[in-house]
């Protein structure tokens, strides 16, 4: 491996399928990066339609007993592979770190966000439970059985690389399916880490396979997923784009799926919001990744009377931010995964400016090798601005001010995505009104902290199809039989 790591065995560059590490049929391979300094890290097998169907196959083959075990039988191994999540969590952070560029100590706190998905859902399997329906009739029987889909499909995105994989393989192989996943291109080697310690706890060979490629390749990967008739389910955490793409390749097969695609998150502080935690709450929410995670707010709505309090508090809570290498210890916020991010970044702040928003703090991108954008706040942003229509995906934030509730919430609500939202304030009443309004399947009240393994974690609107998380999440993965039983 080129970084320093106490199990140098948990560096793999090579494809999982049935249990065993594997070139591309072609032997070929595509780079991987670290996006604070733009150097190579790895070659990893480029995979395509022959691993991937090969993959598929041992998915196949590993389902029936796999799903022929008891809740409790499969979740001996899933607990020991959140067991050694933990353990790893030194070697899973650096490599997280060094393919994806958050700071060690966000990486950490991932990967222990991502233990916790395996050792819930090895838990949540055994709470699968069917109903026994009141009959109408008194000689008939009606029950449900939960029963595990079968083959899934699983398509991570790069920004939180460890959390979105056991956050789909966990519910997956805790219902009794098996599952193919193909990471992020960015990200490949934190997922083919996961898969070594998914071996190690016993999890038996084609239970759970890894086919990593880069962009195009993950085209043919995507094509195999999406048509195979033996898949039966989907789950997707990426883009509205892809996901919109993915879902219409689906249908042919009736795939069932699940999405977590963009969002567009309003975050709006009320007059009688405590405006420290409401400060803090932005800073964590927004700067958390660089600001590059679905749920990050996207638009600031702070009402007028505490509008300059707030900007003021906020432009010196962002000045004291650092930024830097991910490995440098006390950085609070590492590089864009991307050159491409950083050029989204920058067309959303000229757009916001050359509209009218006024430049409070950054603004620019840092010279010098990897792909930095400095913290920057704008005000007097407006809803024609493409930084209020776009997720940002980046360290900028763009407050607007409000008066009137009732536009508030109008403002809050136009847009196309529904994921997340997050409201501050001191009173029962407006919370109650606010919450209840607002079009999103997560509402933070007083908090900017609301991704947790135990809560149901999804969209409306385009924002997506089905939660994570939460007994939901594992439910998304079964099908619901219901038996119908005459007797005499
Ligand atoms: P982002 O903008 O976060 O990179 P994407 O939706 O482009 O979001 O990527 C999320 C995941 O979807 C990645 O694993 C990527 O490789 C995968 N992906 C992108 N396009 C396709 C496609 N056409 N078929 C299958 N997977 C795809």
């Amino acid at each position: 491996s080129t970084i320093e790591l106490r199990d140098s065995r948990l560096w793999r560059e090579r494809a999982l399928i049935n249990g065993e590490w594997v070139t591309s049929e072609r032997g070929v391979s595509f780079d991987v990066s670290d996006p604070a300094t733009g150097a190579c890290l790895a070659h990893v097998a480029r995979c395509g339609m022959h691993e991937t169907e090969r993959a598929v196959l041992a998915a196949s083959l590993a389902f029936p007993a796999w799903a022929a075990r008891t809740a409790k039988e499969r979740a001996e191994p899933l607990k020991r592979w959140a067991a050694l999540i933990a353990e790893n969590v030194e070697d899973l952070a650096a490599i997280l770190t060094a393919e994806q560029g958050k700071p060690l100590q966000d990486a950490r706190n991932e990967v222990l966000f991502a233990a916790s998905f395996v050792e819930w859902f090895a838990e949540e399997a055994k709470r699968t439970y069917g109903e026994v329906i009141p009959g109408a009739r008194r000689d008939v029987s009606f029950t449900t059985v939960q029963e595990p889909i079968g083959v899934t499909a699983g398509i991570t995105p790069w920004n939180l690389p460890c959390a979105m994989v056991t956050r789909k393989a966990a519910p997956a192989l805790a219902a009794g399916c098996t599952m193919v996943l193909k990471p992020a291109e960015d990200t490949p080697l934190t997922a083919l880490a996961l898969g070594e310690l998914s071996l190690r706890a016993g999890i038996p060979p084609g239970v759970f396979n890894i086919v990593p490629s880069d962009r195009s390749g993950s085209q043919s990967v995507g094509e195999v997923m999406t048509t195979h008739p033996a898949v039966g389910k989907l789950s997707f955490t990426g883009s509205t784009a892809v996901g919109k793409k993915l879902a219409a390749a689906c249908a042919g097969t009736m795939k069932r799926l699940s999405l977590e695609l963009g969002g567009n998150s309003p975050f709006i502080v009320c007059e009688d919001a405590d405006l420290d935690i409401a400060v803090e709450s932005a800073v964590f929410a927004k700067f958390r990744n660089a600001g590059q995670t679905c749920i990050a707010p996207n638009r600031f709505f702070v009402h007028a009377a505490v509008h300059e309090a707030f900007v003021q508090q906020l432009r010196s809570a962002m000045q004291a931010l650092r930024q830097g290498n991910g490995r440098m210890p006390g950085v609070h916020l590492g590089p864009l995964i991307s050159d491409a991010g950083v050029r989204k970044v920058k067309a959303h702040v000229a757009d916001a400016i050359s509209k009218g928003a006024k430049l409070e703090v950054g603004g620019q991108a840092l010279d010098g090798a990897g792909s930095f954008y400095a913290p920057t706040l704008l005000t007097a942003v407006t809803p024609e601005m493409l930084m209020f229509q776009e997720e940002t995906f980046g360290p900028v934030i763009g407050v607007a001010s409000w008066r009137d509730e009732s536009s508030l919430l109008e403002a809050a609500n136009a847009t196309r995505f529904g994921l997340a939202a997050y409201v501050f304030s001191r009173s029962a009443d407006r919370i109650h009104r606010i919450t209840r309004a607002l079009e999103t399947g997560i509402v933070g009240v007083n908090t900017g902290a609301i991704a947790t393994e135990v809560a149901p974690f999804g969209g409306f609107k385009e924002s997506g199809i089905g939660r994570e998380g939460a007994r939901q999440g594992i439910a998304d993965f079964m099908e619901t039989k219901f038996i119908c039983q005459a007797y005499a």
